[in-house]
């Protein structure tokens, strides 16, 4: 019988309750036992697989090809287990299935009602994970901040879950803000007082308070906000803003987050935490040998969160070689061919981001062109990998007005066509190429080094591809198409051998990687990148460059 924690938010938004809840998880799970963690979002989209990044960020791909929210990044980036559809639900997920059993005549004869119906829905699905057996513990993260309208069925289902169930099987963590005002020199509490008061009314109490702030909290502090919102002192944890999330989980550690959860679950006999890994991997990460500039050539550059898991395997991937990757954002809108060797000029790697549309295409082309004929290590990601077939095909196949259809319907080199099975889709929502297929390596290909086996299984999120009519020309050009998959034969993988470091992929191979497992092909562009700056160095100081030879 597994345990529940709900996670809820309150006085504003982006306090970070994803990490909190990975960071709990990650404790409940380096104490040996199992957890995942499932988002519940109040927006009416069914996903948000349909929503612009500028809106909510990047929209995280799992292995069974959910579009879902990008807190899931986090939690497998942290747990280094695979989320699924299940946990990830959206108030439009609700709605859609309360209706369509209403349309099929489930409730024949009844008022259909946000409670109970809608209400006995949400419960039904936050209770689904926990009936696989799988887990001791379930964490469910409630987005949105306590008071919006849209949450309030939630919050009601989580009150009635907590009335229902034994009271150690259920409880509920709030995180708050204590902001700090900096004229009077002191941290306020009032917000918070109000945040669990809104909560209370809505007949929640919380267990457990986390408190965002910037300040440390004293004692007395804690002792305040424990008796204005009625928890115990221990149960008032301080969350300090810290200079990577992966510092979160032994933050929290240190304040006991995890110990007052036991307490209150009833969980006896937990073994005490290993987290070697997680150490061995922050050290890493907090003392680096070497650094790389990295180029980030994407046309949401303005919203960090819309390339949350490239930004974050690069942490992994940077961790792994010792060395700080430092991230230069270049908005591909901006990019010609006058002043492109100006902006990439001081760059040890290239990474050309996924997108949809025309805007801003031309100016990634032009970047692969300089990587390319620079020798600069170069990594293509979905649309990425895209351009770069489609620089290749102009400047080295000679085909002037080669494109992909989805920019320029009448190309007479569509190299990147529409998938078949693409043609006659016409609905928008969860209609992609979506999820984790397998795909077949090329022996002896720079792939092959970066996997070391024949066989992998990367996630998709795409509607055109590599058009296989094209396979011979490119290949007798020098493009090697390196990975493919066996069913279908799309090409997922393109790479120039007579280039230090330069490879495309269709799928996107940064929603694979962990702190635990970091991706093989970011690990190995940052190695590229490493080596690329040395060779810069040495041909800078000639005196470097003797001691070498
Ligand atoms: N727009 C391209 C396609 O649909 C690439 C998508 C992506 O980068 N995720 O094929």
């Amino acid at each position: 019988m597994a345990k529940y924690i709900f996670v809820t938010g309150g006085v504003t938004s982006s306090l970070g309750k994803g990490i909190i809840a990975a960071s709990l998880a990650k404790l409940l799970q380096s104490r040996g036992l199992k957890c995942t963690i499932q988002k519940f979002d109040p927006y009416i989209n069914v996903d948000p697989g349909t929503l612009n990044p500028y809106e909510h960020g990047e929209c995280f791909v799992t292995d069974d090809g959910a579009e879902t929210d990008l807190d899931l990044g986090h939690y497998e980036r942290f747990l280094n287990i695979p989320a699924s559809q299940a946990n990830n639900v959206t108030t439009g997920r609700i709605y859609q299935t309360v209706i369509n059993k209403e349309r099929e005549g489930a409730y024949l004869g009844k008022t259909v009602q946000v409670i109970p119906h809608i209400t006995d829905e949400i419960k039904r699905r936050m209770l689904l994970l926990g009936k696989e057996g799988k887990y001791d513990i379930i964490i469910t993260e409630l987005g949105g901040t306590v008071g919006d309208i849209e949450s309030l069925p939630f919050v009601e289902a989580v009150r009635q879950l907590q009335w229902e169930m034994p009271e150690e099987d259920c409880m509920v963590v709030h995180l708050t803000l204590i902001p700090y005002l900096n004229a009077a020199k002191e941290l306020k509490t009032k917000p918070t007082q109000h945040s669990v008061r809104m909560l209370s009314q809505e007949g929640v109490h919380p267990d457990v308070i986390v408190c965002r702030t910037e300040q440390p909290l004293n004692n007395d502090l804690k002792k305040k906000i424990a008796l204005f919102c009625n928890v115990k002192p221990e149960a008032v944890i301080e969350a300090m803003d810290a200079s990577s999330i992966y510092e979160v989980p032994l933050k929290m550690l240190q304040e006991g987050l995890d110990v007052i959860v036991l307490k209150k679950l009833q969980i006896n006999g937990y073994a005490a935490p290993e987290l070697t890994k997680w150490r061995s991997f922050l050290d890493k990460l907090q003392y680096p040998k070497t650094k790389v500039t990295i180029g980030l050539i994407g046309k949401y550059i303005e919203l960090q969160d819309a390339y949350k898991s490239i930004l974050e395997a690069f942490i992994h991937a940077g961790a792994v070689n010792e060395c700080k990757v430092k991230i230069v954002n270049v908005h591909s809108e901006f990019i010609t061919d006058d002043i492109v060797a100006d902006k990439l000029k001081d760059l040890d790697g290239l990474l050309v981001a996924p997108g949809f549309g025309h805007r801003g295409v031309e100016g990634k082309i032009i970047a692969v062109k300089y990587a390319r004929e620079n020798k600069l290590p170069f990594f293509g990601i979905c649309l990425g990998m895209q351009m770069a077939v489609i620089e290749y095909a102009r400047n080295v196949l000679g085909w002037a007005d080669a494109h992909s259809t989805e920019m320029d319907s009448k190309t007479t080199h569509p190299v990147i066509d529409l998938m078949e099975e693409q043609k006659t889709i016409q609905a928008k929502g969860g209609t992609m190429r979506l999820g984790a297929y397998p795909c077949e390596i090329k022996e002896g290909s720079l792939a092959h080094t970066i996997y070391d086996t024949k066989t992998i299984s990367e996630r998709h999120r795409h509607r055109w591809e590599f058009n296989n009519k094209y396979m011979a020309d490119f290949e007798n050009a020098g493009m090697v198409p390196s990975g493919k998959n066996p069913a279908s034969g799309l090409v997922e993988i393109v790479e120039l051998p007579d280039h230090p470091f330069f490879i495309g992929v269709q799928y996107h191979p940064e929603l694979k990687s962990t702190v635990e497992n970091p991706q093989p092909i970011f690990v190995h562009f940052i190695k590229a990148a490493k080596e690329f700056a040395e060779k810069k160095t040495a041909i800078k100081n000639p005196l470097l460059q003797s001691e070498m030879i």
